[in-house]
């Protein structure tokens, strides 16, 4: 995104990816794109398709065992989210870029980002077995949570901040059309699931789970018969089941690392913070880095301003720590805990009333699902 961003602007990049591009398109991942996500796509020209193709939604459904009710973004905010997938996404950023004559260098190894703290940084990778150097202004660390990008930054300089949740989240892509037209994220005395979607034939479910499970544990049968006991019943006796195309299981954690600069390198997204998934805001959240590094970048080189640069990481964490807030407020409202008391169950109960009541409740809870402000 910022690679193509940077190309309308005049400003060239080089990508380096590690994976092949057929890996990286087929790797499930996000689906919802909040509205500054949606506006950084049609900046870069490559919306076309999500414009056509993707699934706006104005709402979602919360339920508590068997009672539910709808939030209306749209009513609360004005705004509301595109389902369009995360792999749609990068295959119609991957297209552009090709087409525009970018250099996207896939399965490379060995990336090294040297002398990021002085005025002239380098990267080096190996690609079939020989060692390419990529002299540079600036480095953009979007190499995910176990890239090199944040290990490169000195530990003592680092500072990281963690939250590892007691469970993860088992999630079923399959061929059939998805139980509800908007999400409906279920609180249950089983525990929480997820019916989401990708588009009006591709269903995307999840069940949390225990972090010992592994997906070949749950047949696909197995995988129907809980979504179902953890969804109102109205919604179950809808429930289309069919083969699972992918299987896979997340462990949710919430991560910040400070600061998200270090002279010349600047992180962004999963290799600087990571959500658990239950608000959307992982992708969405690596975007609004990409829109602060973007600005910063073209401020400099198209008037000399450096003050979009120096002042990223405290812009971007701003509204990182937000979304981090947000996305651990919906865990804690709809997961079950192990060492829940009786009076944590009370508290999830109230606060799941207290939202289906309160319409301002209701509006904070949209104004941070559609997307805080950049
Ligand atoms: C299984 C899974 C499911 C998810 N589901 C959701 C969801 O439902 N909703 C949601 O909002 N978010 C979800 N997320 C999170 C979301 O996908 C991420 O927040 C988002 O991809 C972050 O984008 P990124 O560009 O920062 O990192 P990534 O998308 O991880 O991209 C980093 C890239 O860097 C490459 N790379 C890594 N190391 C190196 C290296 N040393 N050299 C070169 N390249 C390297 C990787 O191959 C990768 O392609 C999910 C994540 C996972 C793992």
């Amino acid at each position: 995104m910022l690679s193509q961003l940077l190309y309308k602007k005049g400003i060239e990049s080089v990508v380096l990816e590690r994976k092949t591009r057929d890996y990286v398109l087929g790797r499930i991942r996000a689906g919802i794109l909040e509205v500054g996500f949606v506006g950084l796509m049609r900046e870069a020209g490559v919306s076309e398709r999500m414009d056509k193709e993707g699934l706006v939604h104005d709402g979602a459904v919360i339920s508590f065992g068997e009672e539910q009710f709808g939030i209306n973004f749209k009513a609360h905010t004005g705004s509301n989210i595109v389902v369009y997938g995360q792999t749609e996404v990068t295959r119609d950023l991957y297209d552009a870029r090709e087409a525009a004559g970018g250099k996207i260098v896939f399965s490379v190894e060995n990336v090294v980002i040297h002398d990021a703290d002085c005025d002239a940084p380098f990267v080096t990778y190996d690609i079939d077995g020989a060692e390419q150097h990529v002299t540079c202004d600036y480095v953009a660390g979007c190499d995910g949570f176990h890239g090199v990008s944040r290990q490169t930054i000195p530990l003592e300089v680092r500072q990281e901040f963690e939250k590892v949740y007691p469970f993860g989240w088992l999630g079923v892509l399959s061929q059939t059309p998805p139980v509800h037209k908007e999400l409906i994220y279920a609180s249950s005395e089983r525990g929480f699931a997820l019916c989401s979607m990708r588009n009006d034939k591709l269903s995307r479910y999840y069940i949390q789970c225990s972090l010992s499970d592994s997906p070949d544990d749950w047949t696909d049968a197995a995988f129907w018969k809980e979504l179902k006991r953890r969804i109102p019943a109205e919604h179950a006796a809808k429930l289309v089941t069919g083969p699972s195309i992918e299987k896979s299981i997340a462990p949710l954690r919430s991560f910040v690392t400070e600061p998200m600069r270090w002279g010349r390198l600047f992180l962004c997204g999963d290799a600087a913070h990571i959500v658990p998934p239950t608000g959307a805001k992982g992708l969405n959240t690596a975007a609004s880095d990409i829109h602060y590094l973007y600005h910063g970048l073209v401020d400099y080189y198209q008037s000399g301003d450096g003050e979009g640069l120096e002042r990223y990481s405290e812009k971007a964490l701003a509204r990182v720590w937000k979304a981090e807030r947000f996305s651990w407020w919906m865990t804690n409202l709809l997961h079950r805990f192990p060492d829940q008391s009786r009076f944590d169950l009370k508290m999830q109960k109230a606060e799941f009333e207290f939202l289906r009541e309160n319409a301002g409740a209701q509006m904070v809870m949209a104004q941070n699902y559609v997307g805080l402000p950049y």
